[in-house]
Protein backbone atom coordinates (compact mmCIF):
# COMPACT_ATOMS: atom_id res chain seq x y z
CA UNK A 1 0.00 0.00 0.00
CA UNK A 2 1.33 3.71 -0.85
CA UNK A 3 0.20 7.17 0.12
CA UNK A 4 0.23 9.72 -1.81
CA UNK A 5 -0.18 13.21 -1.38
CA UNK A 6 -0.40 15.16 -4.70
CA UNK A 7 -3.41 15.03 -7.14
CA UNK A 8 -1.41 14.56 -10.19
CA UNK A 9 0.17 11.54 -8.89
CA UNK A 10 -3.32 9.99 -8.10
CA UNK A 11 -4.84 11.31 -11.37
CA UNK A 12 -1.56 9.41 -12.92
CA UNK A 13 -2.17 6.41 -11.08
CA UNK A 14 -5.82 6.32 -11.74
CA UNK A 15 -5.16 7.14 -15.54
CA UNK A 16 -2.78 3.68 -15.49
CA UNK A 17 -4.69 1.69 -13.88
CA UNK A 18 -7.73 2.78 -16.22
CA UNK A 19 -6.23 2.35 -19.39
CA UNK A 20 -5.06 -1.73 -18.31
CA UNK A 21 -8.66 -1.90 -17.97
CA UNK A 22 -8.51 -2.38 -14.27
CA UNK A 23 -11.72 -0.91 -12.07
CA UNK A 24 -10.95 1.90 -9.96
CA UNK A 25 -13.03 2.55 -6.53
CA UNK A 26 -12.93 5.23 -3.85
CA UNK A 27 -13.63 5.11 -0.24
CA UNK A 28 -13.81 9.20 0.58
CA UNK A 29 -13.17 9.35 4.77
CA UNK A 30 -11.95 11.86 6.84
CA UNK A 31 -9.79 9.49 9.18
CA UNK A 32 -9.91 8.20 12.71
CA UNK A 33 -11.04 5.46 10.86
CA UNK A 34 -13.57 2.62 12.50
CA UNK A 35 -15.62 -0.81 11.14
CA UNK A 36 -17.91 1.40 9.43
CA UNK A 37 -15.33 2.39 7.15
CA UNK A 38 -13.62 -0.62 6.94
CA UNK A 39 -16.88 -2.21 5.46
CA UNK A 40 -16.92 0.36 2.62
CA UNK A 41 -13.53 -0.75 1.91
CA UNK A 42 -14.18 -4.48 1.92
CA UNK A 43 -16.86 -4.42 -0.36
CA UNK A 44 -15.38 -1.56 -2.49
CA UNK A 45 -12.17 -3.98 -2.78
CA UNK A 46 -13.98 -6.85 -3.30
CA UNK A 47 -16.01 -5.40 -6.37
CA UNK A 48 -12.90 -3.41 -8.03
CA UNK A 49 -9.47 -4.37 -8.67
CA UNK A 50 -7.58 -1.00 -6.81
CA UNK A 51 -8.99 0.38 -3.76
CA UNK A 52 -7.80 3.91 -3.24
CA UNK A 53 -8.68 5.49 0.25
CA UNK A 54 -9.03 9.34 0.88
CA UNK A 55 -8.18 10.60 4.33
CA UNK A 56 -8.22 14.23 4.04
CA UNK A 57 -10.20 16.59 7.30
CA UNK A 58 -12.44 18.82 5.02
CA UNK A 59 -12.09 22.46 6.39
CA UNK A 60 -14.68 24.04 3.96
CA UNK A 61 -17.72 21.88 5.62
CA UNK A 62 -17.12 22.82 9.35
CA UNK A 63 -18.63 25.55 10.25
CA UNK A 64 -17.45 28.21 12.67
CA UNK A 65 -17.60 26.81 16.21
CA UNK A 66 -17.74 23.24 14.96
CA UNK A 67 -14.78 20.41 15.86
CA UNK A 68 -12.28 21.11 13.15
CA UNK A 69 -9.49 21.65 15.78
CA UNK A 70 -10.46 19.03 16.95
CA UNK A 71 -11.66 16.52 14.98
CA UNK A 72 -9.78 13.12 15.76
CA UNK A 73 -6.57 12.00 13.86
CA UNK A 74 -4.35 9.46 13.53
CA UNK A 75 -2.26 8.97 10.45
CA UNK A 76 -0.37 6.04 12.25
CA UNK A 77 -3.54 4.01 13.42
CA UNK A 78 -5.54 4.76 10.15
CA UNK A 79 -2.87 3.30 7.51
CA UNK A 80 -2.69 0.02 9.21
CA UNK A 81 -6.73 -0.37 9.49
CA UNK A 82 -6.54 0.85 5.74
CA UNK A 83 -3.74 -1.61 4.37
CA UNK A 84 -5.43 -4.44 6.74
CA UNK A 85 -8.70 -3.56 4.68
CA UNK A 86 -6.98 -4.87 1.60
CA UNK A 87 -6.41 -0.59 0.36
CA UNK A 88 -4.10 -0.14 -2.71
CA UNK A 89 -3.25 3.62 -1.71
CA UNK A 90 -4.17 6.61 0.53
CA UNK A 91 -4.79 9.84 -0.70
CA UNK A 92 -3.50 11.83 2.14
CA UNK A 93 -3.22 15.50 0.44
CA UNK A 94 -2.30 18.49 2.60
CA UNK A 95 -4.67 21.36 2.95
CA UNK A 96 -2.89 23.82 0.62
CA UNK A 97 -2.69 20.88 -2.21
CA UNK A 98 -6.63 20.28 -2.08
CA UNK A 99 -7.15 24.49 -1.56
CA UNK A 100 -4.91 26.20 -3.46
CA UNK A 101 -4.89 30.27 -3.10
CA UNK A 102 -7.81 32.09 -3.36
CA UNK A 103 -10.14 29.49 -5.17
CA UNK A 104 -12.86 31.18 -6.53
CA UNK A 105 -15.18 27.85 -7.76
CA UNK A 106 -17.29 26.00 -5.44
CA UNK A 107 -20.09 23.59 -5.91
CA UNK A 108 -23.73 24.55 -4.52
CA UNK A 109 -26.33 21.87 -4.71
CA UNK A 110 -29.64 23.68 -3.90
CA UNK A 111 -32.74 22.71 -2.17
CA UNK A 112 -31.87 19.39 -0.72
CA UNK A 113 -28.52 21.06 1.06
CA UNK A 114 -30.68 23.74 2.92
CA UNK A 115 -32.89 20.94 5.14
CA UNK A 116 -32.00 18.76 7.75
CA UNK A 117 -28.67 19.01 8.34
CA UNK A 118 -28.28 22.11 6.33
CA UNK A 119 -30.48 23.87 8.31
CA UNK A 120 -28.28 23.84 11.27
CA UNK A 121 -25.11 23.70 9.42
CA UNK A 122 -25.26 26.18 6.75
CA UNK A 123 -22.71 25.83 4.15
CA UNK A 124 -21.83 22.25 5.09
CA UNK A 125 -23.20 20.79 2.25
CA UNK A 126 -21.04 23.14 0.05
CA UNK A 127 -17.96 22.35 1.75
CA UNK A 128 -19.02 18.37 0.94
CA UNK A 129 -19.91 19.00 -2.46
CA UNK A 130 -17.29 20.80 -3.32
CA UNK A 131 -14.72 18.61 -1.78
CA UNK A 132 -15.99 15.53 -3.17
CA UNK A 133 -15.86 17.19 -6.68
CA UNK A 134 -11.83 17.74 -6.32
CA UNK A 135 -11.59 13.85 -4.38
CA UNK A 136 -13.41 12.73 -7.74
CA UNK A 137 -11.35 15.05 -10.05
CA UNK A 138 -8.51 13.57 -8.32
CA UNK A 139 -9.09 10.05 -8.36
CA UNK A 140 -11.29 9.79 -11.46
CA UNK A 141 -13.18 6.33 -9.76
CA UNK A 142 -15.56 4.10 -11.68
CA UNK A 143 -17.47 3.80 -8.46
CA UNK A 144 -17.81 6.00 -5.11
CA UNK A 145 -18.47 4.14 -1.72
CA UNK A 146 -20.44 5.93 0.43
CA UNK A 147 -22.13 4.74 3.60
CA UNK A 148 -25.82 5.32 5.05
CA UNK A 149 -24.55 6.72 8.09
CA UNK A 150 -25.00 9.68 6.07
CA UNK A 151 -28.46 9.56 4.53
CA UNK A 152 -28.29 13.44 3.47
CA UNK A 153 -25.01 13.26 2.30
CA UNK A 154 -25.60 10.60 -0.17
CA UNK A 155 -28.81 12.33 -1.62
CA UNK A 156 -26.62 15.37 -2.25
CA UNK A 157 -23.98 13.48 -3.65
CA UNK A 158 -25.52 11.67 -6.36
CA UNK A 159 -27.95 14.44 -7.28
CA UNK A 160 -24.35 16.35 -7.88
CA UNK A 161 -23.13 13.32 -10.36
CA UNK A 162 -26.60 12.75 -12.16
CA UNK A 163 -26.54 17.09 -12.73
CA UNK A 164 -22.85 17.20 -13.10
CA UNK A 165 -22.53 14.56 -15.53
CA UNK A 166 -19.85 12.67 -13.10
CA UNK A 167 -18.62 9.68 -14.16
CA UNK A 168 -18.88 7.74 -11.34
CA UNK A 169 -21.39 5.44 -9.52
CA UNK A 170 -22.32 5.82 -6.16
CA UNK A 171 -22.43 3.06 -4.20
CA UNK A 172 -24.22 2.87 -0.59
CA UNK A 173 -23.12 0.57 2.25
CA UNK A 174 -25.21 -0.33 5.32
CA UNK A 175 -24.67 1.73 8.32
CA UNK A 176 -22.35 -0.57 10.96
CA UNK A 177 -23.18 -0.11 14.35
CA UNK A 178 -21.78 -1.20 17.87
CA UNK A 179 -23.86 -4.00 19.66
CA UNK A 180 -25.86 -1.72 21.78
CA UNK A 181 -26.94 -0.44 17.98
CA UNK A 182 -25.54 3.02 18.13
CA UNK A 183 -23.88 4.10 14.85
CA UNK A 184 -19.78 3.76 14.25
CA UNK A 185 -18.74 7.17 13.86
CA UNK A 186 -15.70 9.23 14.52
CA UNK A 187 -17.06 11.41 16.50
CA UNK A 188 -18.15 8.76 19.36
CA UNK A 189 -14.50 9.21 20.77
CA UNK A 190 -15.88 12.28 22.16
CA UNK A 191 -18.41 10.76 24.94
CA UNK A 192 -17.97 9.51 27.80
CA UNK A 193 -18.81 6.06 28.45
CA UNK A 194 -21.98 6.61 30.31
CA UNK A 195 -23.36 8.75 26.92
CA UNK A 196 -22.09 5.95 25.00
CA UNK A 197 -24.46 3.64 26.62
CA UNK A 198 -27.50 6.21 26.87
CA UNK A 199 -26.51 7.44 22.91
CA UNK A 200 -28.14 3.53 22.16
CA UNK A 201 -31.78 5.54 22.55
CA UNK A 202 -30.92 7.16 19.47
CA UNK A 203 -31.33 4.15 17.21
CA UNK A 204 -33.87 2.43 19.47
CA UNK A 205 -35.87 5.58 19.15
CA UNK A 206 -35.46 5.60 15.12
CA UNK A 207 -36.82 2.30 15.00
CA UNK A 208 -40.01 2.96 17.45
CA UNK A 209 -40.98 5.94 14.79
CA UNK A 210 -40.81 3.14 12.39
CA UNK A 211 -42.78 0.55 14.50
CA UNK A 212 -45.39 3.53 15.18
CA UNK A 213 -45.24 3.61 11.19
CA UNK A 214 -45.72 0.26 10.31
CA UNK A 215 -47.27 -1.72 12.86
CA UNK A 216 -49.66 0.90 14.64
CA UNK A 217 -50.48 2.72 11.60
CA UNK A 218 -49.59 5.59 13.16
CA UNK A 219 -49.82 9.34 10.34
CA UNK A 220 -49.33 11.38 12.49
CA UNK A 221 -45.87 12.50 12.53
CA UNK A 222 -46.26 15.19 15.55
CA UNK A 223 -47.66 12.34 17.86
CA UNK A 224 -44.47 10.06 16.92
CA UNK A 225 -41.87 12.89 17.49
CA UNK A 226 -43.65 13.68 20.50
CA UNK A 227 -43.47 10.07 21.62
CA UNK A 228 -39.90 9.09 20.90
CA UNK A 229 -38.73 13.22 22.53
CA UNK A 230 -40.35 11.61 25.33
CA UNK A 231 -38.34 8.42 25.43
CA UNK A 232 -35.22 10.37 24.83
CA UNK A 233 -35.73 12.61 27.67
CA UNK A 234 -36.51 10.02 30.19
CA UNK A 235 -33.20 7.35 29.14
CA UNK A 236 -30.88 9.94 27.94
CA UNK A 237 -31.93 13.52 29.05
CA UNK A 238 -28.18 14.30 28.56
CA UNK A 239 -29.07 14.35 24.54
CA UNK A 240 -31.43 17.29 23.33
CA UNK A 241 -33.26 16.11 20.16
CA UNK A 242 -32.20 19.03 17.48
CA UNK A 243 -34.35 17.26 14.96
CA UNK A 244 -36.51 13.83 14.19
CA UNK A 245 -37.40 14.27 10.51
CA UNK A 246 -39.85 11.64 8.33
CA UNK A 247 -39.07 12.22 4.98
CA UNK A 248 -38.85 10.69 1.26
CA UNK A 249 -35.44 9.65 0.57
CA UNK A 250 -35.18 11.37 -2.57
CA UNK A 251 -36.00 15.10 -2.22
CA UNK A 252 -36.08 15.16 1.36
CA UNK A 253 -39.57 16.59 1.80
CA UNK A 254 -41.55 15.68 5.23
CA UNK A 255 -44.03 12.89 4.56
CA UNK A 256 -47.28 15.20 4.97
CA UNK A 257 -49.56 12.40 4.35
CA UNK A 258 -48.14 9.58 6.05
CA UNK A 259 -51.55 6.73 5.29
CA UNK A 260 -51.08 7.38 1.48
CA UNK A 261 -47.76 7.37 1.09
CA UNK A 262 -46.07 4.47 -0.61
CA UNK A 263 -41.73 4.56 -1.19
CA UNK A 264 -38.88 4.38 0.94
CA UNK A 265 -39.27 6.31 4.36
CA UNK A 266 -36.17 8.15 5.83
CA UNK A 267 -36.18 8.76 9.38
CA UNK A 268 -33.10 11.00 10.10
CA UNK A 269 -32.25 12.83 13.43
CA UNK A 270 -29.49 14.87 14.89
CA UNK A 271 -28.50 15.17 18.52
CA UNK A 272 -26.33 17.06 21.13
CA UNK A 273 -24.75 16.58 24.48
CA UNK A 274 -22.38 18.84 26.01
CA UNK A 275 -19.36 16.64 24.32
CA UNK A 276 -20.41 16.09 20.71
CA UNK A 277 -23.28 15.98 18.26
CA UNK A 278 -24.41 12.54 16.66
CA UNK A 279 -26.38 11.79 13.84
CA UNK A 280 -28.13 8.64 12.55
CA UNK A 281 -31.01 7.63 10.44
CA UNK A 282 -32.92 4.92 9.13
CA UNK A 283 -35.12 4.13 5.54
CA UNK A 284 -37.58 1.27 5.31
CA UNK A 285 -40.42 0.68 2.65
CA UNK A 286 -43.89 1.56 3.59
CA UNK A 287 -46.64 0.27 1.10
CA UNK A 288 -50.11 3.17 0.91
CA UNK A 289 -52.30 1.89 4.17
CA UNK A 290 -55.60 0.02 3.45
P1 LIG B 1 -16.39 10.21 7.59
O1 LIG B 1 -14.98 9.77 7.75
O2 LIG B 1 -17.17 10.22 8.87
O3 LIG B 1 -16.53 11.46 6.77
O4 LIG B 1 -17.11 9.06 6.73
C1 LIG B 1 -16.59 8.60 5.53
C2 LIG B 1 -17.56 7.62 4.91
O5 LIG B 1 -17.78 6.55 5.81
C3 LIG B 1 -18.94 8.25 4.62
O6 LIG B 1 -19.44 7.76 3.40
C4 LIG B 1 -19.76 7.76 5.79
O7 LIG B 1 -21.14 7.67 5.51
C5 LIG B 1 -19.17 6.38 6.02
N1 LIG B 1 -19.46 5.95 7.38
C6 LIG B 1 -19.28 6.64 8.53
N2 LIG B 1 -19.74 5.93 9.58
C7 LIG B 1 -20.24 4.77 9.08
C8 LIG B 1 -20.87 3.63 9.66
N3 LIG B 1 -21.09 3.54 10.96
N4 LIG B 1 -21.26 2.63 8.83
C9 LIG B 1 -21.05 2.70 7.49
N5 LIG B 1 -20.46 3.75 6.89
C10 LIG B 1 -20.06 4.78 7.68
Amino acid sequence: MKVIKEISAVQDISDYYKCTGKKVALVPTMGYLHQGHTSLMIKAKDENDILIVSIFVNPTQFGKGEDFDKYPRDFARDYHICEKAGADYIFNPETDEMYKENPAASVVISGISDKLEGRIRPGHFNGVATVVTKLLNAVKPDKLYLGQKDAQQNIVIKKMITDLNIDTKAVICETMREESGLAMSSRNTYLTNDEKKKAAVLYFILNEGKRMILKDKNTNAEEIRKHVSGILKEKAPEFELQYYEITDNTELNEITDLKDFEGDVLISLAAKTISTRLIDNIIFYKKKDE
